[in-house]
This record gives C-alpha cells, structure tokens and sequence, in this order.
C-alpha cells in the first residue's frame, strides 16, 4: 500500500464503490490549471491528487488548460506549468487539452439551451445584473430581458458571435430560478462579449463562455468520470449538473471538492504571488524563496520530497493550515537519506596549525554518507592552514562549549585532534586567526582514549575552493499573510544572506552538480543554476533543524 500515490481518503471511497457498482470501468481524472501565473504548493496537491488517482487505479489523467480568460493568459505560463508537472513526475501522455478546443462545441451546446428556452441574451450591464441579482437574505430580481422568444434570442446571440455588439453590452445568461437560496443558480452568465486576442483561437471569438458553463462541459467530452477541485466549488456542484443535466452529452462526471493546501508562512495565489514578481519583492517567479514549484526546484527541494509531503497532509474536506515545519521536516527526512555529505565552511576563520610541517599535505577519505556505506567516500585534502567556522570559536566560553577556545582540544571531521593555543586579534580586537597544535596520533580522530567532545569541520586553505552561498529565510514573518489587509507588510527583511566568502573542500565541485549536498553541521545545499559569474553560487535547501517552531506555536 504505501508505494501507492495517495493514501486512502474518501475520494477513493467513492472511486472504490463506482468501480464495484460497475458505474465506471476505468478512472479518468484531469488537472485544469489557468495558464495566468505560475503553478505553487497549493497545485501540488492538485496534481498529486489528480495523476496520482489516475496512476493508482491504472486510469488516465489528463492536462487541461481552463484558458477561458485571455487576457491574463500566456503560452510562457502554459509552458512553466507543463515542466512543473513533468517534474512533480506525472506524466499525461496525449492527453495534453485547452478549454479553447471546445469552444465551438461549447457555442452549440449554448445554441441547445436557447432552443430549449433555458438560455437567453440579457441586454442589462453588469453592474445592473450584479445589483439585480440579490444577495443571501434578497431574492433576486427577474430581467427585463428574460422573457424574450427563443428566435429572438438565437438572432441575437449569433450576432455577438459575429461581432456586432460592443464589449459588454450584452450576454447570454442561463435561465434557471432567480430566487434561488443559490446565488450560483440566478440566471448566471454563460458568455460574455470580450474582443481579444486568445493564445490558441486568435481573433475568431469575440464572445468567451464562462468557466462554470467551460469546465463541466470539458469533463463530460473528455469522459472524465471524477473531477475532484477544492472547496470553494462546492456551492457551484448545482450549476454544474444542471448545465450537464440540460445538454445533449452522454457523459455526467461527478463533481467532488476536498480542503485547499494552505501552508503557514506562505503565499498560495498566483494573483498574489504575481504581485511579489511585479513589485520586485523577489527576483522572479522562481525566486528560491517562492512557494511556486519553479521557485522550490531551483532551491532544491526534490519532487519525491514534495509528493511525500502531499501524502502527509492527505485529503479531507476540513480546512486547515500545514505548519511550514511538517513541509521542512519533510525534506529534512527525505535529504538525509540521499544527500552525500562535505564539507563547508560559511563564514570562514583562518586556523594555522604550528607544529604541522609547513610543506606537508595529507590526503584524507572521508565517508559521504554516515550511515549508508554505498554512498562511497571521497578524498579531502589536508594542511597546515586550514579554515573553520567563525563561530566555532568562543574568547569566552564556558565549560559546556565543546569547540574552539584558547587552551580547548576539539576533533576535525575525518582528520586530527588539534588545541587552540592562541587566537590573534586585528586592530578591531577582532579575531582573525587562531594559532593550534596537532596531535599526529589522532588521525582519522582517535587517539589514546582520551575525551574530546566537539567535532568541527574545516577545509584546507591551499586547497579549498570559494564559492557563493545563499541563505534563505522565510519569505513573510506572519504565519498567516493571506489573512492581512496587505500580506507585503509581512514580507521578511532578512529571508535573503548572501555569503561570499564561504569556502568548500574541492570534490563538491568535482562531484554531480545537479543532486543536493549536506554541508555537515550547517545545512542543505544545492548548486543554483546561475552562470552570471565565475563563483559557483549554491542556495540553502533547508536547515537541519527548525528555528521556526516556536514562533509558530507562539502566534496561533
Ligand atoms: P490561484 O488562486 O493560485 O490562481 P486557482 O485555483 O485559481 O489558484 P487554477 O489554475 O485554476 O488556480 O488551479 C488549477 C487546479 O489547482 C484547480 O483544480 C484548483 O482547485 C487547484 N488548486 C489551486 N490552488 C490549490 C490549493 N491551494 N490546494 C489544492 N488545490 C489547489
Ligand atoms: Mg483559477
């Protein structure tokens, strides 16, 4: 069972009972992304659930584009959200489709529906139809348009087709019941007149149908049997049926809603995410501090993490918010076991060490992964000047501080015991070298049995190679910045530290380029796929543990 895609949940309750029931022989599910913005973490629940559904129960799932809107639609986002899906590692084979593709079926379908008097042309503007329509506690108020002859309204309608009418001076509206408790149910608009130009139809519609009427015609010619969307679908379910209810289409998909993804500290619309591109708050959708899929790719974070952290969360019906950590632990979980390990220092401190000759080299091994031995090792050079962290130095420390302080014996990864001896100052009284001894009896990190409690890691100096390193933090510091008046008053001023000086041992370079490293004791890092300059410039993956628990639990 758990090699399956998605966990039992009761959308596969459903799935079981229609394959038992003989009501379906075969699932076939669809994703119907807007190509207007990039695709995010929310979406992956969506793809996850959708193709994983599909490839669970040897069905189908096909790509749809709900390109029903042109103007905020483009073929660079239609591209994006292709690699991203492929890189989720889903797979709709021919199953590639628009909205767009329907539209002259959509156009005859409207032709049926006004045949059958359940259609008509509303001469009303869209404030006067917004105002007539009601609200909760008022009923609707009927057009004076309504009752119009069916020739009427065929004339009419195939002249917004054909472009006589101004943008929005006219629409095709359903005629269900303007009273309805159902605001969806109240005469809602099928086609609205919009001269612009479409990414696939060009300049052959002048009038584009709306998505309610769109999207469930769409599954029904595309033999969907399960159209699984989010909640805030559920109060148009009615409006879906009855547009399939009332058309000539033998197929009659179900739809079914499940709880939006909403993840703490983020940012989950295209809308708003297009905002942070636009106001240069990030340096584009794929900004590593994005949580659009592009955006968590360059970061690093591998795909089978994001899908395991999907199943994690499951599907349900109830709202919730996913705290950013059980995302985090996810990859943590998931990069321990597959990140070969090196080292790295990020704010580097010269170490000289006096009583290693001064034209002596080693070449040490060390393991690439602690507890796996398949990883293989590597060699790390070794000398007498090497780097360590900054903050593995203490002038002051107490007792309980296990690394570098003047008189302290500390181990180096994969190398010798050595002693602080001595830490010299500039004129700053900063300090920016420290003098150390070795023990040549401790190589690989034993030595008589005496106790050295901290280990650090280094890199030799002569061999050490610099590269950039870039630190992400989180992008807001309010867990909930959806929830504000403006969520860009939660932006984080420090989610980016960049660090040019950070040195790394000279097989990280050698090594593959494309998987993620542990630098040890600090974190997770993968190469960014920036050739602007000559350094190599890698970016924080994740941290090994969480500095963000508290927060959270302090602010809910
Ligand atoms: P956005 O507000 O970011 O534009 P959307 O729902 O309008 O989101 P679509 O391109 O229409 O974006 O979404 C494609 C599919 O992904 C839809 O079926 C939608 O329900 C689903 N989806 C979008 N956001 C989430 C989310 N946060 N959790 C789960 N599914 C989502
Ligand atoms: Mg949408």
């Amino acid at each position: 069972m758990t090699d399956k895609y998605v966990t039992e949940n009761f959308i596969t309750q459903i799935i079981d009972a229609d394959l038992t029931s003989g009501k379906h022989t075969a699932v076939v599910t669809r994703f119907p992304p807007e190509p207007n913005g990039y695709l995010h973490i929310g979406h992956a629940k969506s793809i996850c659930l959708n193709f994983g559904v599909a490839a669970d129960y040897n069905g189908t799932c096909h790509l749809r584009f709900d390109d029903t809107n042109p103007e905020k639609e483009s073929a660079e986002y239609a591209q994006s959200i292709k690699e991203d899906v492929r890189w989720l590692g889903f797979d709709w084979q021919t199953h590639e489709y628009n909205a767009s593709d329907y539209f002259q079926q959509l156009y005859d379908f409207a032709i049926e529906l006004i045949n059958k008097g359940l259609a008509y042309v509303d001469d009303q503007s869209i404030e006067e139809i917004r105002e007539n329509r009601g609200d909760f506690n008022t009923p609707g108020k009927n057009s004076p348009y309504r009752e119009r002859s069916v020739e009427e309204n065929l004339d009419l309608f195939k002249r917004m087709k054909a472009g006589e009418f101004d943008d929005g001076s006219k629409v095709l509206r359903a005629k269900i019941d303007m009273t309805s408790g159902n605001i969806n149910m109240r005469d809602p608009v099928i086609y609205r007149i919009r001269r612009l130009h479409h990414i696939h139809t060009g300049d052959t519609w002048c009038i584009y149908p709306m998505y309610d009427f769109t999207h469930g015609i769409s599954d029904a010619i595309e033999g969907i049997t399960h159209s699984l969307c989010t909640l805030e679908f559920e109060d148009h379910r009615p409006l879906y049926d009855w547009y399939l209810d009332n058309i000539s289409i033998p197929n009659h998909p179900q739809q079914i809603e499940f709880s939006r993804l909403n993840l703490s500290f983020t940012i989950t619309s295209k809308r708003k995410l297009n905002q942070l591109v636009e106001n240069n708050v990030v340096d584009g959708w794929d900004d590593p501090r994005m949580s659009t899929l592009s955006g968590m790719r360059r970061r690093g974070y591998p795909p089978a993490a994001i899908r395991e952290f999907i199943k994690r969360v499951g599907v349900s019906k109830s709202e919730s918010v996913i705290s950013m950590t059980v995302l985090e632990d996810t990859l943590r979980s998931h990069l321990n076991k597959v990140a070969p390990r090196v080292m790295g220092v990020l704010r580097p401190l010269k170490v000289v060490i006096e009583n290693y000759p001064e034209d002596k080299e080693e070449i040490l091994t060390g393991a690439n992964h602690p507890q796996d031995d398949s990883f293989g090792e590597h060699e790390i050079p070794f000398g007498r000047e090497i780097y360590v962290e900054q903050s593995d130095y203490k002038e002051n420390a107490n007792r309980k501080f296990f690394r570098l302080t003047e008189g302290r014996e500390v181990r180096l990864r994969h190398a010798y015991y050595i002693t602080c001896q001595k830490a010299i100052k500039n004129e700053q009284g900063e300090v920016v070298e420290l003098r150390c001894t070795y023990d040549p009896e401790s190589r690989g990190g034993t030595a008589d049995g005496r106790k050295v409690k901290g280990t650090i890691h280094w890199v030799s100096a002569k061999h050490a190679k610099n590269i950039e390193v870039r630190l992400y933090d989180r992008l807001f510091n309010h867990p909930k910045p959806a929830s504000l008046d403006n969520f860009l008053d939660a932006i984080n001023p420090d989610s980016l530290t960049i660090l040019k000086d950070a040195l790394v041992e000279p097989y990280l370079l050698e090594a593959d380029q494309d998987v993620v490293y542990q630098f040890e004791r600090n974190a997770y890092f993968k190469r960014d796929k920036t050739h602007e300059t000559d350094q190599p410039v890698f970016n924080q993956v994740v941290t090994m543990r969480d500095s963000w628990a508290k927060l959270e639990e302090n602010s809910q």
